[in-house]
């Protein structure tokens, strides 16, 4: 109790200090951009918006928003981007993101950014987390869930003490999206449509490029470098 109040009080003060941070996350599916977003919010004190969760909760609450989009999916269509943007706009207008934000998710393609610069809302980072397509196959293939108590499991890198069955005694499944065949497919429509991102963000002088590492904690140390070397001013730039 105590010690999460300190925490919080530090990342306040290092958000303080820190130069404002609207910062776009990028990287294939499985790169670990969740994960680093959340690290990045906690440390930061700053949201992370993932459209992702986001839509889910619609979805999950029956929203007419929600409907749209699942009827989308169930086409296997993408959200239309009209939509999504509507999205990140009332999101973004939340009195939480004055201080900064995190975008894990969006944008997705190069009209998707156009229209949040037609927004007039300013990036000023923008940090591509690089892991190359087997591995990320490899840690996708790996991953099993419980269905019965949600426990999430690796079979290389988190295995559960009984083999291929929750410690709670259900068989463990791997999820649709982890099936290589859906994974592949994910892959190279990122490598299609979300990639151009890079050369987009790049020209504009935001784009910084990590390695994610076998380590979770080596990644982070990536990502603390790109996101405080040099230019911590201490002002909104
Ligand atoms: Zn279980």
């Amino acid at each position: 109790m105590k010690k999460a109040e300190s925490r919080r009080k530090r990342a306040a003060k290092r958000g303080k200090n820190m130069r404002k941070l609207n910062l776009i996350l990028l990287g294939a599916p499985g790169a670990g951009k969740g994960t680093q977003a959340e690290l990045i919010s906690e440390r930061y004190g700053i949201p992370a918006i993932s459209t992702g969760a986001i839509i889910r909760e619609e979805i999950a609450a029956g929203s007419e928003l929600g409907l749209t989009v699942k009827a989308c999916m169930e086409r296997g269509e993408l959200a239309p981007d009209e939509v999504v943007i509507g999205i990140i706009k009332s999101r973004l207008a939340r009195p939480d993101c004055e201080r900064g934000f995190i975008l894990d998710g969006f944008p997705r393609t190069v009209p998707q950014a156009e229209a949040l610069d037609q927004m007039g809302v300013e990036i000023t980072d923008v940090v591509s987390i690089e892991v190359d397509d087997e591995a990320i196959a490899r840690r996708m293939s790996g991953r099993r869930v419980c269905k019965k108590c949600g426990a999430t499991y690796h079979t290389v890198y988190n295995p559960s003490p009984k083999g291929e069955t929750c410690v709670c005694g259900e068989p463990l499944t791997r999820r649709a999206d982890d099936d290589p065949d859906v994974v592949k497919s994910r892959l190279a429509v990122y490598h299609e449509q979300t990639e151009p991102l890079k050369a987009f963000y790049k020209e504009k002088g935001l784009l910084k490029i990590i390695f994610g590492q076998e380590k979770l904690e080596d990644t982070t140390a990536l990502m603390r470098g790109a996101l405080e070397s040099g230019d911590v001013t201490g002002k909104d730039r």
